[in-house]
């Protein structure tokens, strides 16, 4: 259902809305209507049963790894079982009650040999950055047409959000894709500073320019030199000149 409705609030952001205010409330409802079906979705009623066979403890948390998009290990697992493609005895084999409901299965804590998983401690470590950047992401993509809806409180911050998200017709909704682009932005450390580099290139600035603009913006010294290092170090796909190989939402 979720998938549905996003699939035409999409296409009617795209051909029919004109943004008035008619349009406005129309999409801000459909969106409050995506984001309650896909909360519910997430909540077990108290009254139901699982899958035959299945006594997984219902009631522990449905939803989201809390390091990016993907579901917990243990939500992954029930939404296989729920479809019915996995039979009693594979469950046994599962180990089911080890499976975490925190976090995926890529940011599980520890890894099967019983060590530190590396990827869960370089996550946790970058926790509250994944959650500023969830939380810009969300807030632009609920009011797409303004520049400062980021409200990362850096005017070419904000622009960065903007021009990354325009056109793209995301919606607060698409909380997986959303979080896997902050974790994808925290990941490959794409500070502010990078942020608004990428923003004056677009906007034709060369480096010398880019450096000698942000000096101004907290930035003490910026040599053209660090401006062309940190620019090579940022990945394509946050490019704003090359919006074909963005992030597929
Ligand atoms: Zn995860």
């Amino acid at each position: 259902m979720v998938r549905v409705q996003r699939q035409l609030l999409r296409q009617f952001i795209k051909t029919e809305d004109t943004q008035t205010a008619r349009d406005q409330r129309f999409v801000a409802s459909f969106e409050s209507l995506i984001d309650l079906v896909s909360d519910c979705g997430r909540k077990r009623p108290k009254t139901s049963t699982a899958v035959r066979g299945v006594s997984l403890n219902a009631e522990r948390k449905h939803g989201f790894c809390d390091l990016c998009g993907n579901l917990s290990e243990f939500s992954a697992f029930m939404a296989i079982v729920s479809e019915e493609k996995i039979n009693d005895v594979e469950l046994e084999n599962r180990k089911k009650l080890e499976l975490s409901h925190q976090y995926c299965n890529r940011h599980r804590p520890k890894l099967p040999n019983g060590e530190w998983n590396p990827v869960y401690r370089q996550a946790k470590r970058s926790l509250s950055q994944f959650e500023v950047e969830v939380a810009r992401l969300s807030r632009q993509c609920a009011r797409p047409s303004s520049p400062q809806a980021a409200a990362s409180g850096d005017p070419l911050v904000d622009s960065y959000y903007y021009r990354y998200l325009l056109h793209k017709g995301v919606q607060p909704a698409d909380k997986a894709a959303l979080r896997n682009l902050a974790r994808l932005m925290v990941d490959n450390k794409l500070s502010d500073t990078k942020k608004k580099m990428l923003v004056l290139l677009h906007c034709g600035f060369n480096q010398s320019v880019i450096a000698s603009k942000l000096q101004g913006h907290g930035q003490k010294s910026l040599t053209r030199q660090a401006v062309s290092k940190a620019l090579t170090s940022i990945s394509e796909i946050f490019d704003l000149r090359k919006p074909n190989r963005h992030f597929v939402f």
